[in-house]
């Protein structure tokens, strides 16, 4: 089931109020054409009546696609500062909805399902692209770490963040974005040879690996936030 709620939202150039959908959870199965809109950016997005500017509400969903054994907690961008209470909290949610405590059916779907833990609609959408791309989310991870590391002045971690937004077999296409806003700072092309490399050489990234194993937020960020600079 897909589940909407109505809420308010106040445009931020003009200050007029709107009503948004809010979504509270996703079943992409059954609609896959919420899935093709959270990757074209117009889920749960209006246009401001008085002045055109678009509104978006931040997410706070649960995203399921049982046929990409893909299970996902999508919270608003500006809580990963607190991204440890947060993980921990979906643990249990996926714990109560796929866990030993749940309905039988239900466990034996949680078996086959990857849970996630997201923050913002652009990390949603970096996960979908992975599925659509065929690519691990973990090497996509160890790859923006070897960007981030030859990058000399690649912008604050708190401020900014990396997305995956685009590629083919050729080439990944990745974006520096401010996370609330999800305007663009810079783009960067990296040839797929890259990422195919840091499958290669397992042995060396495994340390780096190990740090993404058994959590919910496969993402960088949780190596870079509240580590003192
Ligand atoms: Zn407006």
């Amino acid at each position: 089931m897909s589940l909407f709620h109505p809420a308010v939202t106040t445009c931020p150039k003009c200050g007029t109020k709107a009503e948004v959908q809010r979504v509270g959870s996703v079943n992409a199965d059954r609609r896959p054409d919420y899935r093709e809109a959270i990757l074209d950016g117009s889920f749960q997005a209006a246009s401001c009546a008085k002045c055109g500017e678009k509104l978006r509400s931040p997410p706070h969903l649960t995203y399921l696609d049982v046929h990409r054994n893909s299970w996902i907690a999508v919270e608003p961008p500006n809580l990963i500062a607190q991204w440890e209470a947060a993980e921990n909290e979906v643990f249990d949610v996926f714990d109560r909805g796929f866990g030993p405590s749940a309905p039988k059916a239900a466990q034996e779907l949680g078996r086959f399902l990857r849970p996630r833990l997201v923050f913002g609609w652009a990390a949603l959408r970096e996960k979908l692209h992975c599925q659509d791309l065929g690519l691990d989310d973990t090497t996509l991870e160890l790859l923006k770490m070897a960007i981030m590391r030859q990058v000399d002045a690649a912008p604050a971690a708190d401020q900014t963040e990396l997305r995956l937004v685009a590629g083919d077999e050729a080439a990944l296409r990745l974006r520096w974005i401010e996370p609330e806003t999800e305007s663009a700072l810079a783009e960067l092309e990296v040839p797929r040879d890259v990422y195919d490399e840091i499958v290669e050489q397992a042995d060396g990234w495994a340390p780096a690996r190990e740090k993404f194993t058994g959590v919910l937020l496969v993402d960088v960020k949780r190596l870079l936030i509240g580590v003192p600079a």
